[in-house]
């Protein structure tokens, strides 16, 4: 439930309605915009009249039938979702690029790679070292010693490092290694690894599982947010159809419609939305005209010889076109790639 308070309400006002909230045994969340202030009440609002509160001094009105996401919707929360990330800023509306290999399998592959990137344009560098392969028997990531390679990366480009975490356990290792914790597909609905990440201060990027509607992907970054961590950014990354022609199929829809829906930050992943490294470029600048607020792109500097992912895997020369297409896109949208270094607002 949303109380809406008047444009003119009066702090008292407000603290009173915040008192009746708690008062119900509901927990108030207060959002002041800089029109009018809205007051969330999170908790089981069913046994709840909600003209208790229409009828308070201040309220212009309540808003019963909100989405189950309440912190992830923009009804709640109408202004846009932003944050730094060492001297980028990741916002709706900004063009951040992600890029970097599938999986670390070598301090050599990922310190070239992480330059390699840096060159073609890239704010931000991905690598897992924890890996959620699908067979037991494929590349399971070089864990800790993966995270140590990262972090030696990161000094020497000073790109900031996003990196998958798999379980609650191991959320203090990454989040002392890297600087954006990965969510993947397969663990987009994982409720105790949603709740670890969000009571930490690191920023998360959450990945829509495959099968997952938009509603489960809000709901699961709903479980984040909950938790404290407001630092969220959602990435659609390609859904189950029956095409047999690409690994997944890229949800184009879902930008818009999320946009509309969340004031979260979104971003596309067109490689495993793809699944081929020919399709990216194309699918990357559709993810980009669409509305997505940046890139996560795989890049491998010897695909043929990956452990994980090289088929989808851009070489860095082809991501140094790709980054140079969707700057002369973003320019055509009006929208600006963000520099190294510049927070921007
Ligand atoms: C990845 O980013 O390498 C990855 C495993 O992605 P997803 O969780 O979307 O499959
Ligand atoms: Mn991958």
């Amino acid at each position: 439930m949303m109380i809406i308070m008047r444009a003119q309400a009066t702090k008292a006002q407000v603290d009173v309605v915040i008192k009746k909230v708690k008062d119900h045994g509901l927990q108030p969340h207060l959002s002041a915009g800089s029109e009018r202030t809205v007051i969330g009440a999170i908790g089981d609002i069913r046994e709840i009249h909600q003209d208790h509160f229409a009828v308070l001094p201040g309220v212009d009105r309540v808003m019963p039938i909100s989405p189950p996401y309440k912190l992830a919707s923009r009804e709640f929360h109408p202004q846009d979702s932003s944050f730094p990330l060492n001297g980028v800023q990741v916002k709706r509306g900004g063009v951040l690029l992600i890029a970097g290999p599938c999986a670390v399998e070598s301090r050599t592959q990922i310190l070239e790679t992480a330059q390699a990137v840096k060159e073609a344009g890239a704010h931000v560098l991905r690598g897992g070292a924890f890996k959620p392969r699908t067979s037991p028997y494929s590349f399971q990531g070089l864990q800790e010693e993966g995270l140590r390679y990262l972090a030696e990366a990161r000094e020497l480009t000073g790109l900031p490092v996003v990196t998958e975490v798999l379980s609650p356990e191991a959320v203090p290792i990454v989040a002392h290694y890297g600087d954006v914790l990965q969510i993947g597909a397969r663990n987009m609905q994982n409720y105790p690894l949603l709740h670890a990440v969000g009571q930490c201060d690191c920023p998360v990027l959450l990945k829509r599982g495959m099968m997952a509607s938009i509603e489960e992907l809000l709901l699961a970054a709903e479980h984040i947010l909950s938790q404290g961590n407001d630092k969220v950014m959602l990435c659609e990354r390609g859904i189950r159809t029956f095409g047999k022609e690409t690994r997944y199929t890229a949800d184009i829809n879902a930008l818009p419609v999320l946009k509309s829906l969340t004031h979260l930050p979104i971003l596309f992943d067109p490689s495993h939305s793809t699944g081929h490294w020919e399709y990216v470029p194309s699918v990357a600048l559709a993810g980009i005209a669409a509305g997505a607020d940046g890139l996560l792109v795989e890049v491998h500097t010897h695909p043929g010889e990956a452990l994980s992912d090289g088929q989808q895997s851009l070489k860095p020369e082809r991501f140094q076109e790709l980054v140079y297409r969707v700057a002369r896109m973003s320019r055509a949208l009006g929208r600006t790639i963000a520099e190294h270094g510049e927070e921007g607002t």
